[in-house]
């Protein structure tokens, strides 16, 4: 089913009474300027990310993958969040939506005001020491690539590479969740498992799919209600409609 009116979704959200979590990918920032995978982004349109994001990669050469990262981080540092990470953190805020179970590694969530955010793979806003773990924040790529800890460690980009397990925590957390849940899933093509079949655990225990994505993917005839529209575009009238409420 396909219906075009941010309103009727809105009622649809409010209907849930709080029984709602988003699982959000590349394309909920995609309007904030970061592209996804799938985007041709200049610089790097050489190389798959599939030959960067991996730990063979970052073993045969760190300073190219650390490169990658550090224009990432960049790129992620410098934009802001969109009406649609903005919509659900004032959606968590009034009480609308339980939690963000994201694959992003950005930080426009938590930027946004969402505070109850699942990171499924990680986040580039951190880097964590191969040989003991610690784990560092950042608010700007590394000055020297690639960084050392102080025990002598290389740093990894916090993230989960292509190949690589996703956290346990999380992923038992989200999984919770949707089973429990009604699920907006927002801007995945939901290629990469375990997460593209989170909604599945939704629809299974009787639970509503909504799927926001201008293409169609493998989730479409899975979901209840499917809008083929940006993000940013479908969330502005009910971010306008959440502001004038919290407003008042
Ligand atoms: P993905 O598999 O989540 O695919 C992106 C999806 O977003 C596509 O289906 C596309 O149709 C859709 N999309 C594009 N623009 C949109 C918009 N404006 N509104 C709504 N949907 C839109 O992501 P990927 O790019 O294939 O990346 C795979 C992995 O890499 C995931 O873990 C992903 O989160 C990660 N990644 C993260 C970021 C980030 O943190 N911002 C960016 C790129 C990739
Ligand atoms: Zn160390």
């Amino acid at each position: 089913m396909t219906f075009m009116h941010d309103l009727e979704l809105y009622e649809i959200i409010k209907s849930f009474s709080g029984d709602l979590v988003a699982l959000t990918g590349a394309g909920v920032s995609a309007d904030s300027g970061i592209p996804t995978f799938r985007d041709k982004d200049g610089l790097w349109n050489r190389y798959r990310p599939e030959e960067l994001a991996t730990p063979q990669a970052f073993a045969r050469n760190p300073e190219l993958v650390w490169e990658w990262y550090a224009w990432r981080m960049r790129l992620i540092f410098d934009a802001e969040p969109n009406l649609a990470h903005k919509a659900l953190a004032l959606m968590e805020k009034v009480g609308l939506l339980k939690a963000v179970v994201t694959q992003n590694v950005d930080n426009l969530h938590e930027r946004a005001g969402s505070r109850n955010v699942i990171h499924l793979h990680g986040r580039i806003d951190e880097m964590r020491c191969v040989e003991c773990g610690n784990t560092v924040c950042l608010n700007e790529p590394p000055e020297s690539i690639p960084p050392y800890c102080e025990c002598g460690g290389m740093m990894r980009p916090n993230v989960v590479w292509f190949g690589e397990s996703l956290p346990e925590k999380e992923l038992n957390l989200a999984m919770e969740l949707c089973r429990s849940s009604n699920v907006i899933v927002i801007g995945t093509s939901a290629a990469v498992q375990p997460a593209a079949s989170l909604p599945y655990h939704a629809k299974r225990n009787g639970h509503f799919v909504i799927e926001i994505n201008p293409d169609v993917t493998p989730l479409t005839d899975l979901a209840d209600v499917s809008i083929r529209e940006r993000a940013g575009k479908v969330f502005e009238m009910i971010y306008a409609i959440l502001k004038e409420e919290e407003i008042r």
